[in-house]
């Protein structure tokens, strides 16, 4: 990930440099990858910056056509940020659907992307292999509805996790061409975390990375009761421990070790570092620790969870309240951007 430098705020005209977008598809269950690799952020970064975050409930239709449970599922994850810390009286926290102009937007910038390096695109490639029956143009066109989101409110800090990378990348190239070709309307966009590196929290198979949509055993949802979150981490993939000392961690255990680093106390994580460098590691204990540590981290937010949707009201007023923050700053930037193309006949 390239370095961040966040300089203060610009208005009207000028490039902005510290606006924070960012969303999450409402596709399933809210699970600890995005946690650990988006929401963490939007909490840390809601307090210092100017942030706009997102049900990307748009971007679901591309894989999940069907919209019965749409409704549902994005008051779920709406309450599941919540109950993470998001504060929707600091971010403007809304639904992709309700800013009309990300359309108009999109439109403009599917001119400039092109069909090769759309194809190119590793989750394009993924999700056309994994359904073969549905490869649809917005599947295809995936990142330029993202760069749309992320440039509408003309931000640039931008917190994903590592799987995000390659989009970022072509949300910059967007943007490069957009500037070119019009003038310099948008800053371009970077992956944002406060660590440095981005974050890949990986499945407890030990292979791909946790996921609303795929992999449910390997997963550990905020939903999960602490009976299946204990089974889910006892479950994880191990073997019967090195037999040399020192031994390089094979992946699937270096991904146990990395769950540990998110919730456990360091001297913990040093004690079982310690028994497998001197190969009397007992997996059993390192997971029943881990699945304790899980438990004492995941609960309280399911809690939370329950309660924020046992008020729908309340849910309801985040969503206009968002809706409305968010269109404002949109027809702001689409009065700009008409401009800059020359689309102001009248
Ligand atoms: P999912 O892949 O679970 O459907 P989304 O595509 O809605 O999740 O992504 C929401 C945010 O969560 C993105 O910023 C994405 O980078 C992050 N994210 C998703 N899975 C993981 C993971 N396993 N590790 C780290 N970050 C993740």
């Amino acid at each position: 990930m390239s370095e961040t430098t966040i300089n203060p705020s610009t208005t009207d005209n000028q490039l902005p440099s510290n606006i924070v977008m960012s969303g999450i598809r409402p596709t399933g269950m809210v699970h600890l990858g995005n946690y650990f690799g988006a929401i963490r952020n939007y909490v840390s970064m809601q307090d210092d910056f100017e942030c706009y975050f997102m049900i990307a409930d748009l971007h679901s239709l591309t894989t999940h056509p069907d919209t019965k449970t749409l409704k549902e599922n994005v008051r779920r994850v709406l309450a599941e940020n919540i109950a993470c810390g998001l504060d929707p009286n600091k971010a403007t926290f809304y639904c992709q659907s309700h800013v009309y102009e990300t359309g108009e937007l999109y439109l403009y910038l599917n001119m400039l992307a092109y069909k090769g390096e759309l194809e190119k695109t590793v989750t394009f490639k993924d999700k056309a292999r994994q359904h073969p029956e549905n490869v649809n143009a917005g599947l295809l066109t995936y990142p330029v509805l993202q760069t749309a989101d992320i440039i509408m409110h003309r931000a640039s800090l931008v917190p994903v996790g590592k799987d995000q990378e390659q989009h970022l990348e072509m949300a910059r190239n967007f943007v490069v061409r957009f500037n070119h070709r019009y003038g310099d309307i948008f800053p371009e966009p970077h992956a944002f975390n406060y660590n440095k590196s981005l974050v890949k929290v990986p499945g407890l198979d030990g292979s791909g990375k946790m996921s609303k949509s795929e992999n449910n055993m390997s997963t550990l949802y905020f939903a999960d009761d602490d009976e299946t979150i204990r089974k889910k981490v006892m479950k994880a993939k191990t073997d019967s421990g090195p037999t040399a000392p020192n031994t390089p961690k094979p992946d699937y255990i270096d991904n146990i070790f990395m769950l540990m680093q998110l919730v456990c106390e360091p001297d913990v994580i040093s004690k079982f570092e310690a028994d497998y460098n001197n190969c009397n590691i007992r997996y059993g204990d390192l997971k029943k620790q881990l699945a304790e540590d899980m438990v004492k981290f995941m609960a309280p937010i399911r809690q939370k969870t329950n309660d924020i949707l046992a008020n729908d009201q309340y849910l309801v007023d985040v969503m206009k309240k968002g809706a409305e923050q968010a269109s404002k700053s949109a027809v702001k930037t689409m009065k700009l951007v008409r401009d800059a193309m020359g689309l102001n006949y009248l």
